[in-house]
């Protein structure tokens, strides 16, 4: 075992993270100073606790009160739940209570957290001493099918807007994951149905109600407020400011879904992704096409020798097309090794979304990292096989995307950080005396990897153990300086740098 592939200790991590220094977008928002108090503050008395609770309709629970560990516990999907603690959870019920809550904080010092869907692999919402407001039990959707349109609160889950849209013959891209909620799945990038021929979630926000810095309810559209419009595509926990709801884009529902899946054992692992980055260019924008590697048995959930799944997804508006997408998995050099072959099966987003739980089931501990890469076949490929092989329980997996040819992104998002290939690492466990090992080895997984990096995907970020550039500089500059701009006191909890 070389210096380079042992595990990570404590010293060899903050080394790294000291030498990533600048990253984020590779600079300032990983590394930025605290912003300045805008004290002093008021204490946090009784009656101040009291003062809260009678501003907000929704629940307030303050730490150490009955139901705050549940709250706190309900705020994050993963089992192993960050030992952060803020000083109170506000559960709104309304923007009137966002208001009141960011103003409460303001006056009294509190830093301010927000929750949608409580999916953020790094639970960037969940620290010691802030505020957490927590967006989930706000569930209105209003959708405009003559202009494809719609206004949700941002907790709303994904699958509930496709729900209410496909009888609509409407879809919107969200997390392939039921129980993802549309604000940070949006806010953060998001890779969703399509999204590689509709853009991601970010390019379907049009407008947002935000309660900013100072407490005020405001609406940024493209002809007001335009930073926070800018910020809300893309900036994730970067955002300055609460969302309380999204105007977003919607497509018509293609009528046609097909998926192929082939099933490889890992003795032809270079040669299947040596095709794999080599038919990059080839992959028709209405069509995903993933390679993902799995160590136990679908049905009894047991564990068993690692399998590669090559799996596409097309979304098209003829059979043919599908079928015509679909045939590039036949091109596959190692074909006739395959140990299944399921070809053109009819979908649609129930069995979808049932597919995604199925690989990321609630209960269990989780902890990922990501990297995009635009590395040739030569480079790339003989560091694989350790990524995709060594999984640590049965139900870990890695995770190959075909997200190129890369379209450059619009200006108007800060989402902007992309590359060809996307490569993610996922540990599932359910043993809590694992969590250092499991929640390191995603990490020390992409070791290997980080020199062919172009940066990390936000949505499976794991800022505070792998930084990384997550932004480009021009968009990571723009947004330190547009939080100066907007949140010059720090009111809202900017990314997460450290796990404690
Ligand atoms: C099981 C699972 C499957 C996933 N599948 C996919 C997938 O297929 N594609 C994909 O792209 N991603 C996927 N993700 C990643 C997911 O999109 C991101 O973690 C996303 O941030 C989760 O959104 P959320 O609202 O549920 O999470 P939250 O934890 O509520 O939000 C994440 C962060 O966004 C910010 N934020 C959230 N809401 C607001 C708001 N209203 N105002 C201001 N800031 C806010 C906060 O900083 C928060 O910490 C998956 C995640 C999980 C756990």
């Amino acid at each position: 075992m070389t210096s380079q592939n042992k595990p990570n200790s404590r010293r060899d991590l903050l080394k790294s993270m000291a030498a990533a220094g600048a990253l984020i977008g590779a600079s300032a928002a990983a590394t930025a100073a605290p912003r300045k108090a805008a004290g002093p503050f008021l204490p946090i008395t009784a009656s101040a606790r009291r003062e809260l609770k009678k501003a907000v309709k929704g629940q307030v629970l303050w730490q150490g009160e009955a139901a705050y560990e549940s709250a706190r516990g309900n705020a994050v999907y993963r089992a192993n739940k960050p030992k952060r603690f803020p000083t109170v959870i506000v559960i709104a019920e309304s923007d009137k209570d966002v208001v009141a809550a960011v103003r409460f904080a303001r006056g009294h010092g509190l830093k301010v957290g927000r929750r949608s869907g409580g999916h953020g692999w790094s639970s960037a919402h969940l620290r010691n001493g802030a505020m957490l407001i927590d967006l989930s039990r706000m569930q209105e959707v209003e959708i405009d099918a003559k202009n494809k349109t719609l206004w949700t609160h941002p907790g709303v889950l994904g699958s509930r807007l496709n729900a209410e849209l496909n009888p609509l013959g409407l879809i919107i891209p969200t997390a392939h994951h039921p129980t993802v909620g549309i604000g940070g799945f949006a806010m953060c990038g998001g890779f969703g149905w399509n999204s590689r021929l509709w853009g991601n979630g970010s390019a379907h926000i049009l407008a947002v109600d935000v309660v900013n810095a100072e407490g005020e309810l405001i609406r940024a559209d493209e002809t007001q407020n335009t930073d926070y419009l800018w910020a809300a595509r893309g900036a994730g926990a970067g955002f300055f400011g609460v969302v309380t709801r999204m105007k977003m884009r919607v497509n018509v529902l293609p009528p046609v879904m097909k998926l192929s899946a082939y099933g490889y054992t890992a003795d032809v692992l270079e040669e299947l992704f040596t095709w794999a980055r080599g038919i990059v260019d080839k992959i028709p924008p209405y069509m995903e096409l993933v390679i993902v590697s799995t160590a136990h048995d679908a049905k009894t959930g047991l564990a068993s020798p690692v399998r590669l799944t090559v799996a596409a997804l097309a979304i098209t508006e003829t059979h043919k097309q599908a079928d015509d997408a679909l045939a590039i998995l036949e091109t596959c050099p190692v074909l006739s090794k395959a140990t299944f072959r399921r070809v053109g099966i009819p979908q649609d987003l129930e069995q979808r979304y049932a597919s995604g739980y199925a690989a990321d089931p609630a209960g269990y501990r989780f902890a990922v990292d990501n990297i995009y890469t635009n590395a040739p076949a030569a480079e790339l490929v003989p560091k694989l096989r350790k990524l995709f092989t060594e999984l640590p329980s049965p139900r870990s997996h890695v995770f190959w995307l075909n997200w190129g040819p890369t379209r450059p992104f619009p200006e108007d998002m800060a989402l902007s950080v992309q590359g060809d290939v996307f490569l993610a690492a996922y540990s599932l466990w359910e043993d809590p005396a694992q969590d250092e090992a499991m929640e390191m080895w995603p990490v020390n997984q992409f070791k290997d990897l980080r020199s062919l990096s172009v940066g990390g995907q936000m949505n499976d970020e794991n800022i505070a153990r792998s930084p990384q550039r997550y932004l480009s500089d021009a968009a990571n500059n723009k947004l330190e300086a547009l939080r100066e701009r907007h949140d010059p006191h720090g009111v809202f909890l900017s990314f997460l740098r450290s796990v404690t």
